[in-house]
């Protein structure tokens, strides 16, 4: 079956024609910029990118534009769109509403728009592609995977706040978590790399990429990740604080005459590691930049590492004991500096990284040494071919 995997942001369109037989992608796809000017940039596989920068007044001429890129007879993959068999769409929060992959229908799209509260960034901009698509192609089978579902495992003790209960009971104030999709990906390649029991394991995936979280997987189920009611929470990000003193936007709005949207805007855009560096918030200048002598540039890669590090301690502390540990998303995958600094504080838990296949990039490998007490591994995420798999179970 030919699956189209839709992720939908508010001003942006990411797509994937996949096939599901032999999982590879047709063509891959990008709209920006859509509601301002717009610009598809379309690749088919093997082929050249296509850059086409018609008008993209709103998300349904946008998802309209890439079914035509995708029939198109020159750059086109596919004859007809009756050959697309099943849509998934990336959605990003499921609240306690959704604890797995379903088929839309009117009542899926009742309880996104019910936890659209929780994001209300992401949850319109994902119910706009998802009703584009229903127009677009009538029929045709739709199916919503939730970056929140992988967590909805974890123990209260893992979800509650230290807040008042009512907050939770009124409000459904708790940690939710996200990249659950990459969580579970990742952590079931660690199962089959590593040779681990599905039923017996301990695994810490750290998806590090402009947003960054950690989980703590054991047999097979989420029971802690970083993030929390938002992305907000857990590590030191691209441009987001992560953890900091609550008392910190209190003392911030005063000095600086901020409104509370003012501070989370900057704790949202302005912080993280490129509020540290004040250079970038790609680990690319920041390398370069601390090669230069940069010292802020130098303390934003340190913390970063061990704000992960931290992570990883109380994780193995919250599953008494940890098997694996994997790295995985853009920093995770390519930047070999970041993964030996973080690496360098598992002393304690006998895990040892191996220089050589430190090195290595862009595949699947184990990269602790042979005697190594916990396995250390890189492994690519692939987001779309898991939301293609989940797509696929439930049509
Ligand atoms: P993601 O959110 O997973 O797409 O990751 C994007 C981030 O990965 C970028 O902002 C960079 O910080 C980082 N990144 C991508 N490529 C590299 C690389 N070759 N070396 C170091 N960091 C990289």
């Amino acid at each position: 079956m030919k699956v189209l995997v839709i992720n939908c942001g508010s001003s942006s369109l990411k797509y994937q024609l996949i096939d599901s037989e032999t999982e590879q992608a047709l063509a891959v796809g990008l709209c920006e910029r859509i509601g301002i000017d717009g610009r598809l940039k379309h690749t088919p596989a093997g082929g050249e990118k296509v850059v086409l920068e018609d008008a993209l007044p709103n998300h349904e001429v946008a998802i309209q534009n890439v079914l035509a890129a995708l029939t198109n007879p020159t750059y086109g993959v596919i004859k007809d769109l009756s050959e697309i068999g099943a849509v998934g769409h990336r959605v990003v929060h499921g609240g306690e509403k959704f604890t797995s992959s379903v088929v839309i229908d009117d009542a899926v799209i009742e309880g996104i728009k019910e936890c659209s509260d929780l994001a209300p960034l992401h949850n319109p901009a994902n119910l706009i592609g998802i009703d584009a698509c229903m127009k677009l192609m009538p029929g045709v089978p739709e199916v919503a995977v939730f970056d929140t579902a992988f967590h909805q495992t974890m123990p209260r003790e893992a979800y509650l706040y230290g807040l008042p209960y009512e907050y939770y009971d009124k409000y459904k104030v708790r940690r939710y978590g996200f990249h659950g999709t990459s969580h579970s990906y990742v952590s079931k390649r660690v199962m089959d790399v590593a040779g681990l029991d599905p039923n017996n394991s301990k695994i810490i995936v750290c998806h590090l990429g402009n947003g960054a979280s950690i989980s703590a997987v054991k047999n097979g189920k989420s029971v802690d990740t970083s993030m929390g009611l938002t992305p907000l929470e857990g590590l030191i990000m691209g441009t987001r604080s992560g953890d900091i003193d609550p008392a910190i936007m209190e003392y911030i709005a005063g000095k600086e005459h901020l409104s509370l949207e003012g501070v989370m805007n900057v704790l949202n855009k302005k912080s993280g590691v490129l509020g540290m560096s004040g250079v970038s918030s790609d680990f690319r200048d920041l390398s370069a930049a601390a090669e230069a002598g940069n010292e802020h540039a130098k303390d934003a890669i340190e913390g970063f590492a061990y704000h992960v590090a931290k992570y990883v301690g109380s994780y193995a502390a919250a599953m008494n004991g940890v098997d694996a540990i994997a790295f995985t998303a853009g920093v995770g995958e390519n930047d070999g500096v970041v993964r030996k600094a973080v690496c360098s504080h598992f002393g304690f838990l006998g895990a040892t990284i191996d220089d050589e296949k430190n090195a290595v990039r862009g595949e699947e490998i184990i990269i602790s040494t042979a005697d190594s007490k916990v396995k250390l591994l890189v492994i690519p995420t692939n987001e779309e071919l898991a939301i293609c798999r989940e797509t696929v179970a439930l049509c």
